[in-house]
């Protein structure tokens, strides 16, 4: 470093529409090693004129060369580094960052210079001991002297080296015991390097200083030590700076800094923080209880559900083609507006969307289901064929013989239910033993499975009751029963057509008078059905495939219908368009149909129950039958129906509703929460105005203040982002106990480490989101303004 050499610097200042020349073309140069005191009356211009030497403000007019160099091209950077590397501030009011020790307020500059942790805290050390303060480094500011004070502010303007140091008004706050020592400390600096100080003691300035420049009005008025014009060299310029280093802060620094700061503001840290993790505990407990209960239906639909059979029945329904029918179908109804404006009535036709549709089984059809076992094994368990052949069976009980109705009302009606549905007690076995026997336990020693024609076997609930709706149409009357009363007894007697219907002159039937029960029972030709075994379903069983009743085999049915085939009832029901039981005509084809198959005539299913595997098997089976209606006419085609589905369907969107509810508050809460961050980084940025002042006065850029601010928020988000997550963890254990006990289901709210890390780092992006405004305003702060606010 040569010489420092200021040509004609202007400076105004604007105030309101007027502006206000401060430094009115001043002309100085400096030694490289002298002690210069600046003496005028307050308001004369000797702080700008400080700033503007230090890089810290900026000059209208003229030039200040640094070492042969024009300062004229210097970039904000330059700046920076030349105030981070060859100045050194010493001001007033002392300017020391009150929330960092003594130390650290001296090490700071040392931070921007990118120095080693070690050497730093070395050089600190060194430059403390040098103004006499080794015992005080580990306090804070307020607890020093004011003279104490302006020493460590000497030794942090020391520590990094600089070739000038900037006094202005060292001992203003003074007495005049500790003035002395301080002006001793800074004659010993003089000696090495350039100290400009700044006063308006006279006295001062006489005893300690090599030279004085009196200052009035923004001019200087003598010096007492000017430098010869020969002595004064060519300035080199235009010239581009050279490279300088650059200063920067580390993150760890910005980080270290603003958690100090938090620190000290203990309470308000932790109420923002408080404040913060509102929003996450919401998202937090949302994402929680919706993932645990997506996950709890998962269990439960491949659990129950999945083992839930994909039912395909010939009873007339309604379908709305346009949304399950063919793929490629227009939704018709998509031309009309929903709720309009205007208050045009339209006329539209029902069949468009909705037809009455009754699936017809093929023997195509047949066929191609039959074959879902070869094509898809892996996703069929199994696959029932419901006849609608009706059975005419007696039972013997304690109040004599009954007929034993297989078909409740409603299926007479032609509403044949599945398997599992309704009140038959009447179900034929699949062929496939071992699928019953993963679902179901025998109970009693000598239980097993009927096998032969004349074999049955009953079914009983998970607690070993049978219904008196079924003991009823048995005519038992008993409250409890051994499994010996049942197995190894006859308890059916099967009757055949022939058997059952009479045929009367006029060629119509009647069936048996239930006065003829007993003597038919004991005399007639007929099957007796031997109960082989007692079912229960298993207690870890997904499903339960049976209800309670009677259970035979499909050679029984197989049985029945080549019976019912031949008889004579079924043969003149065959030939005539007259109802031969009731004597009257059909009303229609349908009913005769129907009537027909009762009687055994159509062999065909009424009703088709494929079982799935699992879910996948599920989706299998459904593609496999959708292929099948590929270009078939509407009439053709075959409408299945997924209860599971349906029933998860409503479930999810129940889940999907309540879900997105809660995330709209948690959303709410988290937006106030964030926007709550952003104002208090600006109260804070409002807060640490001085501290800005001060790191830019040591050499940090711009970039390095947002730094200092987005660090405090980080840390805020990091704080924030935790306490959230484990207020969320403490809320979930009483949560789930509550659930618990209205549901019975364990642990539903679960939320997983990675969604917890993901939170955290969520609430950290959005403070700093939050903290952007604020920060960016810190760093456009004006150093001298900054430094000027108390
Ligand atoms: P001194 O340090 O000699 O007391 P200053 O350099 O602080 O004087 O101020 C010189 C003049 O410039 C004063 O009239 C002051 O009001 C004015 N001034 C200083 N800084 C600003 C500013 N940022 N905006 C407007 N006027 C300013
Ligand atoms: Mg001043």
């Amino acid at each position: 470093m040569g010489k420092l050499q200021l040509v004609n610097i202007e400076k105004s200042y604007k105030t309101g529409n007027s502006s206000i020349k401060v430094l009115k073309g001043i002309s100085l140069e400096f030694r490289e090693s002298e002690f210069v005191s600046i003496l005028g009356p307050s308001g004369s211009g000797k702080t700008t004129l400080l700033n503007i030497i230090g890089g810290l403000d900026q000059y209208d007019a003229g030039d200040l060369v640094i070492n042969n160099l024009s300062t004229k091209h210097f970039k904000d950077r330059d700046w920076d580094a030349y105030r981070n590397r060859s100045i050194g501030f010493v001001f007033q009011n002392y300017n020391l960052i009150s929330h960092q020790s003594v130390l650290q307020n001296v090490e700071i500059a040392m931070t921007l210079s990118g120095v080693s942790n070690s050497e730093r805290k070395a050089r600190a050390k060194e430059a403390l001991a040098d103004v006499g303060l080794s015992d005080h480094i580990h306090k804070k500011p307020n607890q020093l002297s004011g003279g104490q004070m302006q020493r460590v502010a000497i030794a942090r303007a020391l520590v990094n080296n600089p070739d000038i140091i900037l006094a202005d008004e060292p001992t203003g706050a003074l007495d005049s015991k500790t003035s002395t020592q301080v002006m001793n400390i800074l004659r010993e600096i003089a000696k090495k390097r350039l100290v400009i100080m700044v006063t308006h003691n006279e006295e001062i300035a006489n005893e300690y200083s090599s030279r004085i420049i009196r200052f009035l009005d923004g001019e200087i008025q003598s010096d007492s030590d000017p430098i010869e014009k020969k002595d004064s060299a060519s300035i080199n310029q235009p010239r581009t700076p050279k490279k300088r280093d650059k200063t920067s802060m580390s993150l760890f620094t910005a980080l270290s800094l603003s958690f100090k700061n938090l620190l000290t503001k203990k309470g308000r840290t932790i109420l923002t923080s408080f404040a913060g993790s509102i929003g996450i505990i919401g998202v937090a407990l949302v994402l929680a209880l919706s993932s645990g209960l997506s996950n709890q239906l998962d269990v439960m639909q491949s659990d129950t559900l999945a083992n839930f059979p994909i039912m395909i029945d010939t009873n007339e329904q309604f379908v709305d083609f346009s949304e399950l029918g063919p793929p490629g179908s227009e939704k018709s109804n998509s031309k009309y507006e929903e709720f309009p404006e205007d208050t045009t009535i339209y006329a539209y036709d029902y069949s468009e969307s909705f037809i009455m549709h009754k699936n017809v089984f093929t023997d195509d059809f047949l066929s191609y289901v039959e074959n879902i076992e070869n094509e898809l094994p892996e996703a069929v368990n199994n696959i029932s064929f419901t006849r609608g052949v009706g059975v005419n069976l007696l039972a013997e009980g304690t109040d004599g013989v009954v007929k034993f109705e297989t078909m409740s009302q409603n299926s007479m009606m032609g509403g044949f239910s599945g398997p599992s549905m309704g009140f038959s007690h009447w179900y034929e076995m699949p062929k496939d033993h071992q699928f019953i026997l993963e679902l179901y336990d025998l109970i009693g020693e000598n239980s097993r499975l009927p096998e032969a024609e004349n074999e049955i076997a009953i079914v009983v609930d998970e607690y070993n009751r049978l219904s008196t709706l079924f003991l009823e149409k048995l005519a038992l009357t008993e409250e409890e029963y051994d499994v010996t009363d049942f197995v190894g007894k006859t308890m059916l007697k099967l009757l055949p057509n022939d058997v059952y219907y009479t045929e009367a002159e006029n060629g119509l039937f009647t069936p048996a008078n239930p006065i003829e029960y007993r003597t038919l029972y004991d005399e007639a030709d007929g099957l007796d059905l031997v109960v082989t075994g007692i079912l229960r379903v298993k207690e870890d069983a997904a499903t339960s495939y049976f209800s309670e009743g009677f259970i035979y085999t499909q050679e029984l049915t197989e049985r029945i219908i080549a019976e019912a085939q031949g008889s004579k009832i079924t043969q003149a029901q065959k030939d005539s368009d007259i109802n031969v039981l009731t004597n009257t005509p059909f009303q229609s084809d349908e009913m005769k149909e129907q009537l027909l198959i009762h009687l055994g005539a159509t062999t065909t299913p009424i009703g088709i129950n494929i079982y799935p595997v699992d879910f996948e098997g599920k989706d299998a089976i459904k593609e496999y039958l959708d292929q099948y209606n590929d270009g078939l006419d509407e009439e053709e085609q075959i409408v299945y129906n997924d209860l599971a589905e349906m029933v998860g369907d409503i479930m999810t969107d129940m889940i999907n509703t309540v879900t997105y509810v809660l995330v709209g508050f948690a959303a709410i809460s988290l937006i106030v929460s964030t926007i709550m961050i952003g104002i208090i980084t600006y109260v804070s940025v409002i807060e640490r105005t001085k501290e800005i002042g001060i790191l830019r006065s040591v050499g940090a850029r711009k970039k390095d203040i947002s730094r200092v601010f987005n660090a405090e928020t980080i840390i805020v988000g990091f704080i924030s982002g935790s306490l959230g997550i484990l207020i969320s963890y403490l809320l979930i254990i009483p949560i789930n106990r509550l659930i618990y006990q209205l549901t019975e289901i364990e642990n539903v709210a679960s939320l997983s480490a990675t969604a917890a890390i993901i939170l955290i780092l969520g609430s950290m992006a959005l403070t700093l989101i939050a903290g952007v405004i604020p920060s960016r305003m810190a760093a456009k702060k004006d150093p001298v303004v900054a430094l000027r606010t108390e």
